[in-house]
């Protein structure tokens, strides 16, 4: 910052010199001259004397005076030479003229020709001294206000300099949004010369999309802290700009900080509004990298199409509009036939092209809200958001299957293709994106196998060909070694206290290329491919891992449940696995819960009673999951060492049934009288719980208290169990 400057006060008749006020006493007649010198010795002065103009002259020349005494008729050189000589070549000094002279014209003439003041011979001495002083102040006050205005300039200058050339674009606007300065910025980033914005409105620089917005801003009145900052708003260059080019476009996007302006004359508080000043940082590049990334992350590069992840979004926010305007969509999707031959003998240039090409017919059998995505390879998907009918969705797909038909030519090829199309419509077929996403994809391969060029819906029990499930199965023996999978942790609450009791251990794959996947995704695949076993024996030891951590971090023991799949119960080395866990981690057996289906506990009665007497021998807890859905008999449950009963969601949720209402009643009776734990799954609602705590049910878990939690978070709700409870924290859906 530049210092400010301070003038001494005004009206201060003392004055300061840096040394004494050196005089020149100049006068042809030596009585005078001695006569002054002795006068003006009695103050402080240091007083040299000439005795003619041509040794004044000399003296000037030699030294500098800040007062000249100066006679005028001298015979060698009148003061009247001496006084233009002063004043042509401005001489740093003050002249008195001390004449005989009485006429007025005398004076006029002397002051006239540069003169400070008049004195007439003979003089008063005191009136003498006066003037000498007088004149004195004066040329001090003149040297200081000299030097204030030397340093505003050179300040002005400074200010102007920093102004002009900072990289910021900065203006003022008076009370009305005109243009009241521009830096030179203006120039280079909107394409416009000062003059040309100098009394022009705001507007004119402001994108038509940001016209609101930009009021806003331009309007800023507030002069506190709570002026807009860094707001992004884009500015739009002249039209008729001679280097459009360099300018990178036709607008730029910029932060800007405004702030009002206050006729400060006015005093601080009812300082009039005079417009407002604000400084604009270019980010146009930033933003284009943004969104480039964006853009990148969302589209796949070769046709500049969605990707898959940007599918899924549109998907899942269509999906929710459907159900609000209960109308279907469909999914769609498409795989090139023989595609890998043409990419293979013509080479992947020209395979790219056909993609684009394809690409840009399937956009032309599509309406404008129809969402058009390539997946993958040869793999493009299509969401119809409105339809009518499946008749609609055979009507599309006819259409692209004949446009598709047609050669194309690439490169002086003419390549026929045909696509196969596998169709699945919500919510009849299901609501989940994933699942959708995946349907379509099997009655593809579907098509495919029926003869290829042609359209199959999805059928419930369809099944994904043996190759992609080779495909999956290597996933997912690789995601093991690749840690690929992590557990997810659903708390499970007092019925009556709202207290955490126990976690359902729940599986979850982060797969690399298709993000979070649910059990229901791949535990059929891994169940048949027997990847299932070390899954399992995976899932067990991290349990067990978690429920030790949680141990030694203090936080209040609860159960841990974790689902068995048929495949882990059927192994021999099951009740081993099992028991490994607890030791690696050295867990008491009763803090870890199993939960087993009823259907597959009766799959090998005898052996499945063995091992589990075993465990629970050790302590372990044996929970019935999905209750209800299966034999429901307890006759023979009851030769098991069972410890829970989970009653399925699907009764949960239809509690509003009678025929559901009292059912559960009679399981939760049942459990009740085998002293078995009951806990209700899949609650979401209130009134399923208020329902369910009339029925005694002793535990509850569902949506309504919580999801599934990341173990972090699952850490977090136990550690606040002291605090209060779950049923307090409920965390929404
Ligand atoms: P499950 O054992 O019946 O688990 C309960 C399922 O219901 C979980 O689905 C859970 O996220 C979901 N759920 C919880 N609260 C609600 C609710 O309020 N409403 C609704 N609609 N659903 C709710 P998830 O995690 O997708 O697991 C599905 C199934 O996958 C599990 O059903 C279980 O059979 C199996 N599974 C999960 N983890 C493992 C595992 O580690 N090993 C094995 N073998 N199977 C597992
Ligand atoms: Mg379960
Ligand atoms: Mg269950």
């Amino acid at each position: 910052m530049l210092e400010l400057i301070e003038p001494s006060p005004p009206g201060s008749t003392v004055t300061h010199f840096p040394t004494r006020p050196r005089l020149l006493v100049v006068d042809d007649e030596p009585l005078i001259l001695e006569g002054l010198s002795r006068l003006l010795a009695t103050r402080d002065y240091e007083v040299e004397t000439a005795g003619g103009g041509c040794e004044a002259l000399i003296a000037i020349g030699r030294q500098q005076y800040d007062v000249i005494l100066l006679d005028l008729g001298m015979p060698d050189l009148s003061g009247t030479e001496v006084l233009r000589f002063v004043t042509e070549r401005s001489v740093d000094t003050q002249v008195i003229v001390v004449s005989g002279d009485s006429t007025i014209d005398a004076a006029i003439r002397a002051l006239r020709g540069g003169a400070a003041d008049f004195v007439r011979k003979p003089y008063e001495p005191e009136e003498l001294l006066r003037r000498v002083d007088n004149t004195l102040t004066r040329r001090r006050l003149e040297r200081e206000n000299n030097a204030i205005l030397q340093r505003l300039q050179q300040s002005e200058k400074w200010h102007r300099f920093l102004v002009n050339s900072s990289p910021d674009f900065i203006y003022t606007l008076d009370s009305e949004g005109h243009f009241t300065f521009v830096n030179d910025r203006a120039e280079s980033l909107l394409g416009y010369r000062r003059e040309e914005l100098l009394g022009q409105h705001y507007s004119l620089v402001i994108h038509e999309d940001d016209v609101s917005r930009a009021e806003h801003i331009f309007n800023e009145r507030r002069a506190s802290d709570r002026n807009a900052r860094n707001i992004e708003i884009r500015l739009k260059c002249n039209p008729g700009m001679r280097r459009p080019r360099l300018m990178n476009g036709r607008c730029r996007t910029v932060e800007l900080t405004a702030t009002g302006m206050y006729d400060e004359a006015a005093g601080p508080f009812e300082g009039r509004f005079i417009g407002s000043y604000g400084v604009a940082k270019d980010v146009t590049d930033r933003k284009q990298a943004e969104e480039t990334v964006h853009f990148q992350a969302y589209h796949d590069l070769l046709t500049g199409l969605p990707n898959r992840a940007l599918f899924r979004d549109h998907l899942g926010l269509m999906l929710a509009q459907a159900r609000r305007n209960q109308q279907p969509l469909a999914v769609l999707s498409l795989d090139l036939d023989h595609f890998k031959v043409i990419n293979d003998s013509l080479g992947h240039t020209i395979g790219d092209e056909l993609l684009l090409a394809v690409g840009t017919r399937l956009r032309q059998c599509l309406r404008e809200g129809d969402t058009l995505a390539r997946l993958g390879g040869d793999e493009f998907a299509v969401l119809l958001p409105t339809l009518v009918s499946r008749g609609d969705v055979e009507h599309i797909c006819r259409k692209i299957i004949q446009v598709l038909s047609k050669p194309a030519y690439v490169k002086g090829h003419e390549i026929y293709i045909s696509v196969s199309i596998g169709a699945c419509v919500a919510p009849d077929d299901g609501e989940l994106v994933d699942s959708l996403i995946r349907q379509a994809e099997i009655a593809m391969y579907q098509a495919k196998s029926d003869g290829r060029s042609r359209l199959q819906f999805w059928e419930p029990g369809m099944q994904a060909p043996y190759s992609e499930r080779m495909q999956l199965e290597a996933d997912l023996r690789r995601a093991l070694v690749r840690n690929e999978f992590v557990l997810f942790y659903q708390p499970q609450v007092d019925a009556v206290s709202g207290e955490v009791r126990g976690f359902e251990a729940l599986l979850r794959w982060w797969h690399p290329q298709r993000g979070l996947l649910s059990p229901a995704e791949f535990i059929p695949v891994a169940e048949e491919s027997g990847v299932i076993v070390p899954i399992g024996d995976w899932v067990l030891r991290q349990a067990a891992a978690q429920m030790v951590e949680w141990q030694k971090a203090g936080l209040p023991a609860v159960r841990l449940s974790v689902n068995i799949s048929a495949r882990q119960l059927e192994s021999p080395d099951f009740v081993d696995s099992v028991m490994r866990a607890l030791h690696a981690h050295g867990l008491d057996g009763r803090l870890m819960e199993l939960e087993i289906t009823e259907s597959l506990l009766m799959r090998d009665f005898e052996a499945n009673a063995i091992k589990l007497g075993r465990l629970s021998a050790a302590g372990v807890r044996l929970a019935i999951d999905d209750f209800g859905t299966g034999y429901s008999s307890f006759k023979y449950l009851s030769r098991f060492p069972i410890h829970s009963l989970k009653i399925d969601q699907s009764f949960v949720q239809d509690l509003e049934r009678e025929e559901n209402l009292s059912i559960v009643n009679a399981m939760v009776a049942m459990g009740r009288g085998m002293n078995l734990t009951v806990i209700a799954e899949g609650v979401e609602t209130a009134a399923q719980r208020a329902r369910l705590q009339q029925m005694q049910c002793h535990e509850m878990q569902g949506y309504y208290f919580s999801a599934p939690l990341a173990a972090h978070a699952a850490t977090a709700l136990l550690g606040q169990q002291t605090g209060g409870t779950a049923d307090a924290q409920r965390i929404a859906g």
